[in-house]
Order: structure tokens, then C-alpha cells, then sequence
């Protein structure tokens, strides 16, 4: 067996080509999506190219927020993909592998390949996995011209489009869950962009829009909630709540949902188009870790440090993490800087100080012009950045979306440049208090 102990750095962004190695490093992020890729860049800047491991398994990197828009033709996927060595920091090994084992008790994680990474602090940026296959028939109906679509998967998201242009007429139905997912708030702008859509195109009064949703309410802020009901209302979208996704039959065109409050209630929809959300999870190699995540799966961390319950040389950043925001890369963006001050300071000897308060954003896009730009904290009170209500269906919080946070996201947050709009937030806010 070809086992040895190595620093792998000399080559740079090179993968390991060997099975079975060991290697070693002072930092190792495990994931290279949003979050990891942001706090990686940021210790780039102040570790030797040896001392931090990036561990991704993928040859792409997506920029996942813009999904929603090429669901709706307004983006194509090749705006939101770039390769995963372009943007991970230069000054990194990145192994093109993926975590198999997390063994924090011996500061080490094994790898899909057989090889041992072994560190002194890790922080663990997997992500959520979406479970397509956790409801029957759904990705025999992706597979086939049907009618089904979904934003989550960069290998399905063009399709909503191609579904979208087929309507003819019938229902067509929106779905969210009965799990964690990332970006609450994308189940449901596809199908405002659908009703705008079919508006445009003069089918809309052939079509019934549908929203089935596991949660008991539209959106978990208030504020924003009343918005959405109010769009909803005028648009003639129909919301039910608490109704829960459990079977596609594609031969059939039918969808089966069942009533999460009174379980003996299944009802069965035909439909023209399916949007689904999936089911979604942490990847297996951190479910089953269980020292170190929660009962959900989740890596258990202090919600306002992000440091591990358990290992205090353990962190963890984004949607993989225990912490009880709303999963959004905004999340991340505002997290990365806690994360790096407080493993810097946990690495310099003393406690961690950064607190994170839970800031995640929603640019909750109602139209092929319009956006919700909902703000809030734990507490899920807003935090709105700009000195006006964001409450509101507006333009320049769409154009925002669609040209302002692509840039910022390739170019600042992923080199470590963005911790959120917090500093651009206090400064319009001291010149404009809000009320
Ligand atoms: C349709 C859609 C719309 C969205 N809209 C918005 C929006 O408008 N605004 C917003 O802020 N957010 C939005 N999001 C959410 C946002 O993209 C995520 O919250 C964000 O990407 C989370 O970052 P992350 O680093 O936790 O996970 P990711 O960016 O998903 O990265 C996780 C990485 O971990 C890697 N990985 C997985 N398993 C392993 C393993 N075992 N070993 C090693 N690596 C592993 C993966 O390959 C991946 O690269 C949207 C997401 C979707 C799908």
C-alpha cells in the first residue's frame, strides 16, 4: 500500500494522484461551493500555499442564486458556471476528492479515494444534497418531456424553461418540500415568474397557478409574508399550506400530495407542469458523523460563533451548519468573516469573539421585473440594507439581482472580499435612520 505522509502544495491547484496518500495541513475546508470557497480565499491570504487543503470533489462551481432567473429564460446556465479552478484561491491545494469519513476525534478526514487528510483545524462547507430520489416517480418525470422541471440541479434547471414555453393550459403547480432547503424563498419565485410569464404570453387564463407548500406559512417573515400573500391574492395564485409533495406519476401527468396535518389526506392533482423543490440533506460522509452534527444531520455548531458544540478546532460555514437562519449564500457572505476571525483566534490561542447574528437575505423576484428584497436576522425581523421599505415588488431591487450580485459574487466574495451588506447597511442607515 502506498501510504506516506506529505505536504501536497508544490503543484499547486494539481489533484492527488495518488491512492491511499496522507497528507497534512494546518487548515482544511471541506466543500468548495459559497462558503467554503469565500473563507478558503480569505486564509489564502495569510497561510503558506501548503498549509490549506480545499477538499471538492466537482470540476464546476455554480453560482446557484442565478438559477431561479435561467428557470425563467432571463439567464443561461453558462453565466452561472465557471470551473472550480478558477475560482478557488491559488494560494491552495485543491484535492479533487470528497469526504467519506469525518473522524474529528483524531483531527482527520478520509476521502472517497482512501486517502487521509489530516488538520489542525477544519471547517466543514459541504452544502445540502438535494434527494430527488426520495419521492417516487419524480426523476423518471425530470427524465422525461413532461412536463417536470426543477431550479435546485444545474443537470435539470434549463428544463423549466422548455416547460414553461410548452404550457398550454391546465394546472400549473409549484412545490416546497418537507425538509431544510436552501433559499426558502426560490419554491416560490419560479411560479411568479411563470404567472408573468404566461401573462406575456397570453395563456394565463387557461392556466391555474398553484403553490403547494409544506410550511405552514408562505414566508417565515412577517413583513415579507404579507407582501407575498398580497401578490398572490392579486395574481389569482392559489397557496396551500401544508401540503406535501409524496409521488409523481409521469405517465399520468399526475401529482399526489398529502395533507402534512391530517396525514390520511392524499390528494392527487393532474397537472401541465410540475416545478419541484426537492427533498434535501447533508451529504452521508457528515450524517453519519454523529459526533460531530446534530440529530438532523446538521454540523452542530454555537449559533453565533460557528464554532463546534463538541471540537473546539472545528467550524462550519453555510448550509451544512446547525446555525437556524435561512440557508442563502447571503448567509454565507455575512458568516465567512465570522468564521475566519474566530478560527483565527481559537488558532492564535484565545476564544473566539465575532458573533454572527443570523443575517440572511432573500431577493424574492416576483416577475420579469419586479423583486421582494426580504432582509432579516434569527429573530426574523428585517434588516433591510437601504434606507427605504424593501416590503415591496421593485425594479431596482430586481436589476439588483440580475446585475448587480453576480459580479459582486465572482469577484468579491468568492477572493474573500464580501462579508454581506452589513457596513454598507450601518452607513446608509446612519445618514437615513429608519423608523
Ligand atoms: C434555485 C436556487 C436559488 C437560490 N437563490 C438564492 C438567492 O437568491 N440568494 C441567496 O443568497 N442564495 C440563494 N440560493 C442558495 C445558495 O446557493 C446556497 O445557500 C449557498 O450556495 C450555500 O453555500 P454552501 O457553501 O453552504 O454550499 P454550496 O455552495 O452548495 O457548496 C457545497 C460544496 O460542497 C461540496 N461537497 C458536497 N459534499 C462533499 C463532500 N462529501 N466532500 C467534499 N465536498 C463536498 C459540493 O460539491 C459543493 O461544491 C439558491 C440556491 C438554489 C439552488
Amino acid at each position: 500500500m502506498n501510504v506516506f505522509f506529505s505536504h501536497v502544495a508544490k503543484r499547486g491547484f494539481s489533484t492527488s494522484n495518488f491512492n491511499n496518500a496522507k497528507h497534512s495541513c494546518k487548515v482544511l475546508v471541506v466543500g468548495g461551493g459559497t462558503g467554503g470557497c469565500a473563507t478558503a480565499a480569505k486564509f489564502s491570504k495569510i497561510l503558506k500555499k501548503n498549509e490549506l487543503i480545499i477538499l471538492e470533489p466537482s470540476e464546476n462551481h455554480y453560482y446557484q442564486p442565478l438559477f431561479t432567473l435561467i428557470g425563467g429564460g432571463i439567464s443561461s446556465l453558462s453565466d452561472a458556471r465557471k470551473n472550480t479552478k478558477e475560482v478557488l484561491p491559488k494560494n491552495a491545494v485543491w484535492l479533487k476528492d470528497s469526504a467519506a469519513e469525518f473522524n474529528p476525534q483524531s483531527n482527520s478526514v478520509t476521502t472517497q479515494n482512501g486517502d487521509t487528510i489530516e488538520y489542525e483545524f477544519l471547517l466543514v462547507a459541504t452544502g445540502l444534497q438535494t434527494d430527488y430520489d426520495k419521492i417516487p416517480g419524480l426523476v423518471a418525470g425530470l427524465n422525461s418531456d413532461t412536463g417536470v422541471c426543477s431550479n435546485y440541479s444545474a443537470k435539470y434547471v434549463e428544463g423549466t424553461y422548455r416547460a414553461l414555453q410548452k404550457f398550454e393550459n391546465g394546472n400549473a403547480i409549484f412545490t416546497f418540500p418537507n425538509s431544510p432547503v436552501k433559499c426558502p424563498g426560490a419554491p416560490q419565485k419560479i411560479c411568479y415568474i411563470t404567472d408573468h410569464f404566461l401573462r406575456k404570453v397570453g395563456k394565463r387564463d387557461k392556466a391555474n397557478v398553484i403553490y403547494n407548500t409544506s410550511l405552514p406559512v408562505i414566508f417565515g417573515v412577517k413583513k415579507y409574508a404579507d407582501a407575498l400573500w398580497k401578490v398572490c391574492e392579486e395574481r389569482n395564485i392559489n397557496v396551500n399550506l401544508r401540503t406535501n409533495l409524496i409521488e409523481v406519476r409521469p405517465d399520468k401527468r399526475e401529482a399526489v400530495f398529502q395533507n402534512l396535518d391530517k396525514p390520511e389526506q392524499v390528494t392527487t392533482f393532474e397537472y401541465s407542469m410540475l416545478h419541484v423543490t426537492p427533498p434535501m440533506s447533508t451529504p452521508p460522509a457528515l450524517r453519519t458523523c454523529r459526533s460531530l452534527t446534530n440529530e438532523s444531520g446538521f454540523v452542530d455548531v454555537d449559533k453565533s460563533t460557528l464554532q463546534s458544540t463538541k471540537f473546539s478546532n472545528v467550524f462550519a460555514i453555510g448550509d451544512c451548519s446547525s446555525s437556524p437562519n435561512s440557508k442563502t449564500a447571503a448567509a454565507a457572505a455575512a458568516q465567512c468573516q465570522v468564521v475566519f476571525k474566530n478560527m483565527k483566534s481559537v488558532m492564535d490561542g484565545k476564544t473566539p469573539v465575532s458573533a454572527y447574528d443570523g443575517y440572511a437575505s432573500c431577493p424574492l423576484v416576483t416577475g420579469y421585473s419586479t423583486c421582494i428584497l426580504a432582509e432579516f436576522d434569527y429573530n426574523l425581523a428585517p434588516l433591510e440594507t437601504f434606507p427605504f421599505n424593501q416590503g415591496r415588488e421593485l425594479w431596482s431591487m430586481y436589476l439588483m439581482k440580475k446585475m448587480l450580485m453576480p459580479p459582486l459574487y465572482w469577484n468579491l466574495m468568492l477572493n474573500g472580499w464580501w462579508n454581506g451588506p452589513a457596513l454598507v447597511r450601518n452607513l446608509l442607515h446612519l445618514r437615513f435612520p429608519q423608523n
